[in-house]
């Protein structure tokens, strides 16, 4: 039986089955098509010591992470998001041109330019070489490495210590949690501060965000587990708070257990409470999901082959690996979907994996001018929909899949 990756006990319960689906970042070129695709079980497991949430490793981290075709830079929102938090890190915590900030998984440099703009010294670690590239020539120093004990130790002993550690949508992405952890816990300077900001397991649940389950995702927290994995790694969380970013995120502020001068602000106990409140601590929440889930796959669904019935077309919007898990999960492929379109360019060409469905540049909506556009990253809906505002002079409607179907 599997084991839990935080706490070691055994993984008896299920959150959710999603059943067999490929990686959803391995979009496909034409000549792939033809070839066999591997796909692995997208099974969500909580632990009923520590409540994290978690599937299996079936895949390495370096067969995932090596080429990515995610760049955090395609998404206005998320690059004011990024642009606001550096200014907040330069009021809240005084970090200046004599602070040394770290960015583990810093993807295409998206954070840490704002940084470097305000001259302060950064390092990105970041695993995937192509996205590392692109942060290198906005002048953003990139290691290109996986983070754990091994490379904070190296960096240690380089003289290198973060004032300002950052953790944007990685934690959920290592297998190895513990070294990990571990690893932030060396880098950190005494008195130096860890931001983390990761999907909040709340917000999945109680959003149905069952698509953002996938297996680059191998761990989705709450509260109250961040802070047992942080305690149990000499760290403590002092802030948090909750954010609208990806449909629902927490940011947690952490700094060494025995840092005396951070006061624990009561957004913690606050937060904490009600995650309790709401259920989290009991295996009867985590139940539920699994049945609700089931039944927004049998709406969508008659959704779409009523509309199909009407001889209406449908396109859509974003191939994000979200969209991926959703596709696979709820069976849609082109008997549905005409094509989808992206803004990275990365993807024009190729298909989404396994329900192969073409990517094109955005500028195909507006030849084709289908009735229904199906937005894929939901948690961008608003800024979608006023970039593609133009579909309306034809009629066109937006299709926003996530919690339920809603037309607009
Ligand atoms: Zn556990």
């Amino acid at each position: 039986m599997a084991t839990c990756r935080f706490c070691n006990s055994p993984l008896k319960h299920t959150l959710v089955d999603l059943g067999m689906s490929p990686l959803c970042e391995s979009y496909l070129t034409a000549e792939q098509l033809n070839h066999m695709e591997p796909f692995y079980p997208l099974h969500v497991y909580v632990c009923d010591n520590c409540f994290l949430a978690q599937l299996e490793e079936y895949v390495s981290p370096e067969a995932i992470f090596t080429e990515y075709a995610y760049f955090s830079s395609y998404a206005d929102s998320w690059l004011q998001h990024a642009k606001s938090y550096t200014n907040l890190m330069e009021k809240r915590f005084g970090i200046n041109s004599n602070s040394f900030v770290v960015e583990l998984a810093s993807n295409d440099g998206y954070l840490l330019q704002y940084f470097v703009q305000k001259k302060i010294p950064v390092l990105g670690v970041e695993p995937a070489a192509n996205v590392a590239k692109s942060a290198v020539e906005k002048g953003v120093p990139t290691l290109i490495r996986f983070f754990g004990e091994k490379l904070a130790r190296e960096l240690l002993a380089e003289g290198k210590c973060a004032d300002l550690l950052i953790g944007n949508n990685v934690l959920s992405q290592v297998p190895d949690l513990n070294d990990f952890v571990k690893g932030m816990k060396i880098l950190l300077k005494p008195g130096g501060v860890i931001t983390l900001e990761f999907p909040h397991l709340m917000r999945l649940v109680e959003g149905n965000q069952f698509d953002t389950i996938y297996h680059e995702h191998f761990s989705y927290f709450s509260l109250i587990t961040v802070e047992k994995i942080f305690a149990f790694h000499g760290l403590k969380v002092f802030d948090a708070e909750e954010l609208t970013t990806h449909g629902g995120s927490l940011r947690v502020y952490g700094c060494h257990q025995d840092d005396v001068t951070k006061r624990v602000e009561r957004n913690v106990a606050e937060l904490r409470d009600r995650e309790v409140a709401t259920g989290l601590t009991s295996l009867d929440y985590y139940f539920a999901f699994g049945e609700k889930v089931k039944e927004t796959k049998r709406k969508l669904l008659e959704f779409l082959i009523r509309v199909k019935w009407e001889g209406k077309s449908v396109c859509g919007y974003g191939a994000p690996g979200k969209g991926n898990t959703l596709l696979n999960y709820c069976g849609i492929r082109t008997d549905f979907l005409d094509f989808t379109v992206d803004r990275n360019p990365y993807k024009h060409g190729k298909f989404t994996p396994g329900t192969h469905v073409p990517i094109f540049p955005p500028d195909k909506i507006r030849e084709k001018r289908p009735d229904y556009l199906f937005i894929l990253p939901w948690n961008f809906k608003d800024e979608i929909m006023s970039q593609m505002s133009y579909i309306r002079d034809w009629g066109g409607k937006f299709i926003v899949p996530i919690p339920g179907v809603e037309i607009y």
